[in-house]
């Protein structure tokens, strides 16, 4: 079993590349943001609670998102892998994924961040907003506070997953496909 972490700052691609690796791979793609916009659409009881986090561009408390992230999982019991885009974003949840998993036999086979400038992503970011409606991808100062958010909690992950040696860097400028391309290359030492 593959199981993969996408990991880099919000517009950094992991999105469009998580569909291109769950192609190749035959794999789930879990990300937390498009389950918690799901939810926000279907005014679910977690929808309600995520909304006002989300909309500041904080992020949502632990507890509620590790569960939801352990029912994502729980629904495909025989999935041959997963990619998990946008989780974990803090220590805790790193944590907890590692236990949730260890409790199945399973565990992370990599992670792979996506490096790309700030000033990049600020207009990916913007414009990505434009197309889609995102309020969060709208703001410049809901997307700084994003970019907060990650520089203060979720980049200390880094080490957490060097410590375990697995942690790729992946450079995330340039083409779509050839990025893909750089992705399938790391994924693929750990397959061979
Ligand atoms: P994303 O689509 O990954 O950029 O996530 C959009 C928003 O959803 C974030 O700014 C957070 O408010 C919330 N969110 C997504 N994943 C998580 C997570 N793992 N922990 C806490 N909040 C999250």
């Amino acid at each position: 079993m593959i199981n993969l972490i996408l990991f880099g700052k919000p517009g950094s691609g992991k999105g469009t590349q998580a569909e291109f690796i769950k192609k190749k791979y035959d794999l789930i793609h879990i990300s937390t943001g498009d389950v918690f916009r799901y939810n926000i659409s279907k005014q679910t009881d977690l929808g309600l609670l995520a909304k006002s986090y989300m909309e500041k561009g904080d992020l949502v408390p632990d507890n509620v998102t590790i569960q939801m992230l352990e029912a994502e999982v729980n629904k495909t019991p025989n999935a041959k892998g997963f990619i998990f885009d946008g989780f974990p974003r803090t220590t805790l949840q790193a944590e907890m994924l590692d236990e949730f998993l260890n409790s199945k036999n399973l565990s992370i086979s990599m992670i792979i961040a996506l490096e790309v400038d700030e000033n990049i992503l600020i207009d990916r970011l913007i414009n990505r907003g434009i197309a889609s409606g995102r309020a969060d991808d709208q703001d410049r100062s809901k997307i700084q506070n994003r970019f907060e958010e990650y520089n203060k909690k979720t980049s200390t992950l880094i080490n957490y997953y060097k410590s375990q040696n697995k942690f790729f860097e992946v450079e995330g400028n340039g083409e779509i496909d050839e990025i893909s391309q750089r992705l399938f290359n790391v994924i693929d030492l750990i397959i061979k």
